[in-house]
């Protein structure tokens, strides 16, 4: 089998409500780079790379990345790990070449999949359960009333954890805090993030008043340079850290698990180097007896590819899942995902178990 083209196809979403996080920053808009490798065996792979800007990751995937591939086979999934990413390890450590990569190799496997007539998770030597618990991953900044309705109404749902989004003071997050806890009682798990809003002095004071709500992770308090600073927050606070979604491959993982700097590691796996690198920077984490709990918020193809990577890991828990009906989401499922008992079965198709459905993405496609 020969790869015969590499291509991405670009979407925009825009958002009804727009999505407010930390520092007064939102979000009116998700965008996602598709990757689309084609093959002479008439099997055709998709993936996901992830970065703010989807047209860079169109063009390295484009103009780096395919020469490479065009006329490999594409069951050599490492080999071509190692010719996208060492080979350019001069310039490009960490960032979007590494998403494009992730969305190749995402590619890829799903190939292998659809090759040999299994499920990804399959390939990967999994499933370690049938299953994921999954966490409502919303909640971003609205007033208390509101996100404590929300939350509730994800309760209700069937979800056993939900993660809100805060960062904006101590005062005005406690506030919030404090409503979501009452609004969803004692047992319901609830994160918060803080995407890397506080500097070392507020991170530690907002993090005592988490402690007083029983707050389950505590995920990106301070910018992602900061390693000791996080190793610092961690040794001083009850409530667990989390982090690492704006951390890169195996390498980027071991300099937090070495650092002592998290309870539960986040590896994205459309920005960490796809599901080769996912599946090593779980192993690695299994070595420190940390929980891995990948970080996804994106369409339906990156949520298939983490579901695959999670599946074939005994360090993993807790699915990040989008809970908002979001137009990409589910509908790219050959069998949408669903929630029962609080849990969500595994995709079972060959392969990652999405497709690029035109009716789905053809209204949010961008040139
Ligand atoms: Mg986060």
């Amino acid at each position: 089998m020969e790869i015969t083209d590499v291509r991405v196809e670009r979407i925009e979403v825009p958002l009804d409500r727009p999505l407010g996080v930390s520092r007064d920053r939102s979000m009116s808009a998700r965008g996602a780079a598709f990757v689309v490798v084609e093959t002479d065996a008439g099997i055709t792979g998709i993936g996901e790379g992830v970065g703010p800007e989807s047209y860079i990751v169109e063009r390295i995937v484009e103009e780096k990345y395919a020469p490479k591939l065009i006329g490999e086979d594409p069951l050599d999934i490492e080999r071509h790990w190692q010719s996208m990413v060492t080979d350019t390890v001069y310039q490009d450590r960490k960032g979007q070449g590494l998403s494009a990569a992730s969305g190749v190799d995402i590619a890829l496997w799903d190939i292998a999949g659809k090759h040999h007539g299994v499920p990804v998770y399959r390939l990967l030597g999994g499933p370690v359960e049938g299953s994921l618990k999954p966490y409502a991953s919303d909640l971003f900044w609205q007033d208390p009333e509101t996100m404590a309705e929300r939350a509730a109404s994800y309760v209700d749902r069937g979800f056993e954890g939900v993660k809100t989004h805060l960062g904006r003071g101590l005062d005005a997050d406690e506030e919030r805090v404090a409503a979501m806890r009452d609004a969803i009682g004692p047992d319901t798990a609830l994160m918060v993030d803080m995407n890397c809003g506080y500097d070392r002095p507020e991170a530690r004071r907002v993090g005592r008043m988490l402690e007083e709500y029983d707050v389950y992770w505590y995920e990106e308090p301070l910018t992602p340079y900061d390693v000791d600073g996080l190793a610092a927050l961690r040794r001083e606070l009850d409530v667990p850290i989390a982090s690492g979604e704006n951390e890169f491959t195996k390498w980027g993982f071991h300099d937090l698990f070495e650092a002592d700097a998290v309870d539960y590691a986040m590896p994205d796996v459309m920005r960490c180097g796809g599901i080769t690198e996912a599946t090593k920077i779980c192993a690695l984490a299994e070595t420190y007896n940390t929980v891995c709990s990948p970080h996804c918020f994106t369409t339906g193809v990156g949520l298939a590819a983490t579901m695959h990577v999670m599946a074939a890991s005994p360090a993993c828990e807790w699915l990040e899942f989008d809970p908002t009906d979001f137009e990409v989401y589910e509908p790219l499922f050959k069998t949408p995902p669903t929630l029962s008992d609080g849990r969500i079965a595994l995709p079972e198709e060959p392969g990652l178990g999405v497709h690029l459905d035109e009716d789905v993405i053809g209204e949010f496609r961008v040139d």
